[in-house]
């Protein structure tokens, strides 16, 4: 009893082997952080059946997730640093290098040829080595096995352009450069474009749109614990707030501790968007917040904030409660869940 995901399982993986087929790119699936809800271990033996050569996941630290369910290379998106103690040359290991210093330690480090791919600073600025500095590492990737540039795409913008011109200063700078493109956040589209430009197999890394972009497969459902029923005027939780209405008082499973209802930080850049944003304030400072949990078609207010494993939820007197044990449909946000249990259907 505890906060289930449930899988369509034949509608989520013809899902995926369509995705994992477009034409001219090669598709490398990404597993980290709480891997999509599924967690990377699932999501690997996923990624092994679908046939995928390589699977990238997020940090070093999530190898050990992955490694036994998946047989192939594994990418690491976090690019390395000298303080990393994994070993440099695992045979499956891909590095992401994205500063000419950490090339030339990695080398240093020894021991066989260790595999890279060298990230490219995009618009985006986040990690990468600016393109005018790559005659730095023309020389030294003979000490390693070289094996493509990497780009990662701001989500807004022209992609393409951006890729285009970034990988035409690639490859004119290091022509003996496999012709091998990782990009992300590209579509399918845009990718074969660039592949036929540069005459370069393009690795589209991605994550959410292969594993999240059938959301009618996934269902979340939160489990009833309990029901009471509320007068007028009762205190109710931990803050002991008086009741405004009778009606009932739903716990059910899903809380902080699963991430239920806890909001990734989201940019409020429109006028309209900043409004929405004062509205829900306002309506927060009230003491209502709107809960992620549905009852009888309708989103439900939290009678107050979330606990660790449960919630709360009020329910007013025209509304027949659920009963101990049906479940609730609510709305996550999948890479900060985490649920009790997964049932494949
Ligand atoms: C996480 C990550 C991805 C996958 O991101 P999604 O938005 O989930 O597809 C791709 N590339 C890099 C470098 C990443 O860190």
């Amino acid at each position: 009893m505890s906060l289930h995901l449930y899988v369509d399982s034949g509608r989520w993986r013809s899902h995926l082997r369509r995705f994992m087929e477009p034409a001219g790119t090669t598709i490398v699936p990404v597993t980290k952080g709480n891997g999509y809800g599924f967690g990377n271990a699932t999501l690997a033996a996923e990624a092994a059946a679908l046939g995928a050569g390589t699977l990238a996941v997020g940090t070093y630290e999530e190898i050990s997730d992955v490694q036994k369910e998946f047989p192939g290379d594994l990418l690491v998106l976090s690019p390395w640093r000298p303080w990393h103690e994994f070993a440099v040359d695992d045979e499956r290991v891909v590095h992401t290098i994205s500063r000419v210093t950490d090339l030339h330690t990695l080398i240093e480090r020894g021991g066989g040829r260790p595999r890279v791919v060298i990230e490219v600073l995009t618009s985006m600025r986040r990690h990468g080595i600016d393109p005018a500095h790559l005659t730095a590492v023309a020389d030294a990737l003979q000490h390693v096995s070289f094996e493509g540039f990497a780009l990662h795409l701001p989500l807004v913008g022209d992609h393409l352009a951006e890729a285009d011109r970034l990988s035409r200063q690639a490859f004119d700078t290091v022509p003996a450069s496999p012709r091998t493109l990782w990009v992300s956040h590209l579509s399918a589209a845009a990718a074969g474009s660039l592949a036929k430009h540069h005459d370069a197999e393009i690795r589209l890394r991605v994550g959410s749109a292969l594993w999240l972009g059938e959301r009618g497969a996934l269902r979340a459902r939160g489990t009833v614990l309990d029901v009471h029923p509320v007068r007028r005027g009762d205190r109710v939780g931990y803050r002991q707030r008086r009741a405004r209405r009778p009606g009932s008082l739903v716990i059910v499973s899903g809380g902080t501790a699963h991430g239920v209802a806890l909001e990734a930080p989201s940019p409020v850049t429109g006028t309209r968007q900043r409004a929405v944003a004062v509205a829900k304030g306002g309506l927060e400072a009230a003491g209502q917040v709107l809960s992620p949990f549905q009852f009888a078609g309708r989103q439900r207010w939290f009678a107050e904030p979330p606990h660790m494993q449960c919630s709360m939820i009020w329910l007013p007197d025209d509304i027949t409660p659920p009963a101990p044990g049906d479940e609730l449909d609510l709305d996550v946000r999948f890479t900060t869940t985490t649920f009790d249990h997964i049932s494949w259907a």
